[in-house]
């Protein structure tokens, strides 16, 4: 029998995940431009100055089968069944796994791109707010996971700065009454100052406009919407509105099922759980159960269920959310160093399951 060419795009929790698994049986090819992990549900500690914990990638493939090849790939060819890749390469493949994630979405938001820096950037945010030559404000526009876990980490580690939360709807609105209470006491506590029902018009160089008018800022750090990456809508998958690929309950394309799409690059619904958002949460699952496929060891569809949301909020606190299976929030939460505790040990699981 001859091996079958398995070519991963993207090495973050989903494709990692995936890639270390199907080394087994075939010959797996990671393609992904980074040495060490790109460990994103911690980059909001990095934006704070804390060090970085990235492990290699050498590391987490060693004794796998999997080659990783550093580079970005920059086209694709469906009909060919080839990769093309920013060092002039071009690979083939039998079976494709597209992970190629998610980015910060700008939303077309005048001067965003220009003035505002994302988690993407967290080591240019993490020195330009070393380097100030006093401290200032820094507006932080998303009431998201990440733009709460950005704003409470920024004001704990930079008390001298006033920091500033943005928010188009409520902050953490979609969290039990008791978990949002919880996340607005420890804003306050760290002196964070919340607009919410805030949509942002414009950005420029000393702030926001918003619709419910001027938020001055000396730095503004960007976490309003991710926004899957464009390669697979260019190269002509299946995809929704929103970019993301469409796939079967086996995570295959539903246009080109050689291909397998996982990870926040896919819009996946599991039938009783809805469709999954963007997160760790759903693609380090998704890249398990794919890496089992590959591997031979499962022919089930995909399954999967929610069982809790976390934050951190600074170094010494943190939430615990319970949920439904289907996302929809219990009333329970663990706050404090509980919740701190927890969210940590679940960070440490991730990149401990990673191979
Ligand atoms: C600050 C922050 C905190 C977060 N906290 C949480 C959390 O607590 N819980 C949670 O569930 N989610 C959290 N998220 C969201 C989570 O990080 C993403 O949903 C997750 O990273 C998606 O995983 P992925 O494997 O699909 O893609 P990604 O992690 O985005 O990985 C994409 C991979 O593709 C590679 N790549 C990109 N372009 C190319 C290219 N052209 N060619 C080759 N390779 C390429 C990248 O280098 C990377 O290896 C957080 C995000 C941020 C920014």
């Amino acid at each position: 029998m001859t091996e079958k060419q398995i070519v991963v795009l993207g090495a973050g929790y989903a494709g990692l995940t995936a890639a270390a698994r199907a080394g087994k049986r075939d010959r797996v090819t990671l393609i992904a431009p980074e040495t060490r992990f790109l460990h994103r549900i911690r980059q909001h500690e990095t934006a704070a100055g804390h060090p970085e914990h990235r492990p290699a990638v050498a590391d987490l493939i060693r004794g796998r089968g999997v080659r990783h090849v550093r580079a970005r790939a920059t086209r694709l060819d469906l009909t060919a069944r080839k990769v093309f890749l920013d060092t002039g390469e071009a690979v083939s493949y039998d079976t494709l796994v597209y992970a190629l994630g998610s980015r910060t979405a700008w939303h077309g938001v005048p001067g965003a791109a220009e003035h505002a820096r994302t988690a993407e950037q967290a080591a240019e945010l993490a020195e330009r707010l070393r380097s100030a030559e006093r401290p200032g404000t820094v507006a932080v526009v998303g009431g998201g996971a990440t733009g709460i876990e950005l704003a409470a980490e920024l004001a704990e580690a930079h008390p001298r700065w006033r920091v500033r939360i943005v928010a188009a709807g409520q902050v953490g609105g979609w969290f039990s009454a008791r978990g949002r209470g919880h996340v607005l006491r420890v804003l306050e506590r760290l002196g964070v100052e919340v607009h919410e029902q805030s949509t942002v018009t414009a950005v420029d160089a000393a702030g926001l406009d918003t619709a419910r008018g001027r938020i001055p800022a000396d730095l503004v750090a960007w976490a309003a919407a991710m926004e899957p990456h464009p390669l697979a809508a260019e190269a002509g998958l299946a995809v929704t509105a929103s970019g993301r690929a469409v796939v079967d309950d086996r995570l295959r394309s539903v246009s080109h099922p050689d291909v397998y799409v996982i990870g926040d690059a896919a819009e996946v619904t599991v039938p009783g759980t809805g469709t999954l958002r963007m997160g760790c949460a759903t693609a380090q699952p998704m890249g398990k159960y794919l890496g089992r496929v590959l591997a031979g060891r499962t022919d089930r569809p995909f399954a999967f269920r929610y069982a809790v949301q976390c934050l951190s909020l600074g170094r010494r606190d943190g939430l615990l959310q319970l949920i439904h299976g289907d996302d929809s929030m219990r009333p329970t939460v663990f706050t404090g160093r509980a919740g701190k505790l927890a969210k940590a040990a679940i960070v440490g699981g991730v990149v401990s399951t990673l191979r």
